[in-house]
């Protein structure tokens, strides 16, 4: 997994003090940074988060490139839906021969047989895939030859339509690309649910890789930011993990 920070709000601390600024002071547009120290903005953050005053927050943005994920993260990660994403596309994309990337799961990476199977699933649906893209791709360049297209036009058309169907049988485990941007109270609301041991291996992996970039980035902001159990005790009643110290360990080691 690849992650990289690629944009964020200049000035992220000052810009959600400044915000907050306005809520509180009889301050104008024209002096509204003016005293905003890195004492003043750190207060203005901490109180903020004590009173649970998030929508100054929405204010500030990150933007994420993400590689080395899989279709199966990307389901999750899609079900949060205040944020916008750039997703590679397989209607687009094809697959080539030699170059079908894949995840692994670590379960299933150290057990031999597990693995010897994954591989052996993963060689068959990349093969099924590439013979169903030839078959509709030669018909469909057909169809578009007797429509009256010239031989390259009617080959280029129809390698489109005819991967956007065979991309069907592609499993969860496929790589995939993305772009994603939140700003910063859906990204609290992210690290909360996706940091948290509940959640799975990969979109964990994911959420802690952000959450560690952004802390770099503001650290004021994102010092208290991450799962439920950094601030108390764990929320998930019969379903905990029974962790909280060491992820409140991990959490202070970024
Ligand atoms: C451990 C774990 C297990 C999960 N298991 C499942 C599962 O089995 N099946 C499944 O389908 N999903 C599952 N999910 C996904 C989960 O249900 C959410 O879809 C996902 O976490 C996104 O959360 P969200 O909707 O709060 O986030 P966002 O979509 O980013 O929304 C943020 C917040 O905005 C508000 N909001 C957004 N849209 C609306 C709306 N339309 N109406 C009212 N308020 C809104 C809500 O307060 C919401 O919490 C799981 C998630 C986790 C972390």
């Amino acid at each position: 997994m690849n992650v990289k920070l690629i944009a964020y709000t200049p000035d992220p601390e000052r810009t959600i003090a400044a915000a907050a600024k306005i809520c509180y002071s009889s301050t104008d547009v024209e002096t509204i940074s003016e005293g905003l120290t890195p004492e003043k903005t750190e207060s203005f953050l901490n109180m903020l988060t004590q009173i649970g005053h998030e929508s100054p927050m929405e204010h500030v943005s990150f933007t994420f490139a993400v590689e080395g994920v899989s279709r199966s993260l990307l389901a999750q990660l899609t079900r949060h839906r205040i944020a916008s994403y750039s997703v590679q596309s397989q209607r687009y994309v094809k697959l080539k021969e030699g170059v079908f990337s894949f995840i692994t799961p670590p379960e299933i990476a150290k057990d031999p047989q597990a693995e010897a199977l994954y591989l052996k699933s993963m060689e068959q649906c990349h093969e099924n895939y590439l013979a169903l893209a030839d078959a509709l791709q030669n018909r469909h360049t057909q169809t578009l030859l007797d429509q009256g297209l010239s031989e390259k036009e009617a080959r280029r058309k129809a390698e489109k339509m005819a991967i956007e169907d065979a991309r069907y049988v592609l499993p969860n485990a496929c790589e995939t690309k993305l772009v994603v941007t939140m700003n910063v109270r859906s990204l609290y609301h992210f690290f909360q649910l996706r940091c948290c041991n509940r959640a799975q291996w990969e979109i964990r992996e994911l959420a802690w890789a952000m959450l560690q970039l952004c802390r770099q980035i503001a650290p004021n902001l994102f010092q208290k930011a991450g799962p439920a159990c950094l601030q108390g005790g764990c929320p998930e009643g019969k379903m905990t993990c029974g962790q909280a110290d060491a992820v409140r360990v991990r959490s202070q080691g970024l």
